[in-house]
């Protein structure tokens, strides 16, 4: 690597990166789609800082410094704080790129370009039809069926996958030290490196995870649709509750595949059959898949639920 990217794996994708640095082929709107927290928003946040310091990342420049306080005028970064963007943001934002930059281009870092409603899609897609001067758009995307056809054919794309666990390991272990909450941790990140960052740094949401963890323990082990019904309504309001929801679900059923297949045995066993099981993660699965495409949440989750039943 030519650059200090520090960043977790993708090397592939930045070498690609590097290679149009170097090559001068660099377009002017990227769409970098993939997973959560795996690194794309870093990755996009990094690259146009290599862009816009004269000595490729130098950290000792003018561009290094404003960069590195946050207030780069040709940087404009829009992180996803669960907000969706307007169509007034977004006219805001094709006013800001015309006005004259600075420096030698201006970068805009949007994270989840899905946050834009349809309306709001079609109005930023004029300007990436006709971008102004030398802006760069470099915009990241979870779930990528939200983002209009036409933005994806209008930029250049780069997908990204999860990382392998042992890379996520030595990067934990070289950051953090050895720590018992490590294998765990590794466990419900699921090659999402953001998110075992996450874990290792906020105590809190490792708890969290262990609670949701341990509730559906309890709901597979016994009948209670009033509690799991409870449940749904809080699942319902609250994004990031639901996502951890799916995901120590998928964690737990996962497990009990694999100790039955290790052991021939698994602690559900009185309850449901190896069938059952399999069954359950293919309709958490499904679930999920409806959910991400706009379905009945509350009633996806409900009918979900009810399979637990007996
Ligand atoms: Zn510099």
């Amino acid at each position: 690597m030519k650059h200090k990217w520090d960043t977790i794996g993708h090397l592939k994708q930045l070498v690609r990166i590097e290679k149009e640095i170097e090559d001068k082929t660099i377009t002017h709107a990227y769409l970098f789609s993939g997973p959560k927290n795996v690194g794309k928003f870093r990755i996009a946040r990094m690259f146009a800082n290599i862009l816009q310091c004269p000595n490729n990342l130098c950290h000792k420049c003018r561009d290094c410094k404003l960069i590195q306080s946050g207030s780069h005028p040709d940087i404009i970064v829009m992180p996803d704080k669960g907000d969706t963007i307007t169509i007034d943001q977004v006219r805001d934002l094709i006013h800001k790129t015309n006005l004259t930059s600075q420096g030698k281009r201006r970068i805009i870092v949007i994270e989840n370009i899905e946050r834009m409603p349809i309306e709001a899609q079609n109005s930023f897609l004029k300007t990436l039809e006709e971008p102004p001067g030398d802006t760069i758009f470099l915009l990241t995307s979870t779930r990528i069926n939200q983002v209009l056809p036409t933005i994806k054919s209008r930029t250049r794309r780069y997908f990204f996958y999860n990382i392998e666990d042992d890379v996520i390991r030595k990067y934990l272990i070289e950051k953090f030290g050895e720590s018992s909450d490590i294998e765990e941790i590794i466990q419900i990140a699921q090659g999402r490196p953001g998110l075992a960052i996450q874990l290792m740094n906020q105590p809190v949401v490792l708890t969290d995870q262990r609670n949701v963890y341990n509730q559906i323990d309890f709901f597979l082990k016994k009948n209670d649709i009033v509690r799991k019904f409870m449940l749904v309504e809080e699942l319902d309001k609250n994004a990031e509750q639901l996502e951890v929801f799916f995901d120590a679900f998928s964690r737990y059923l996962r497990k009990q595949l694999y100790v039955y297949l290790s052991q021939g045995d698994h602690s559900l066993k009185s309850r449901y059959s190896l069938k059952e099981i399999v069954e359950l993660f293919e309709s958490l699965e499904k679930t999920r898949y409806l959910i991400d495409r706009n379905t009945n949440k509350k009633l996806a989750l409900e009918n979900f639920l009810l399979q637990t039943e007996k």
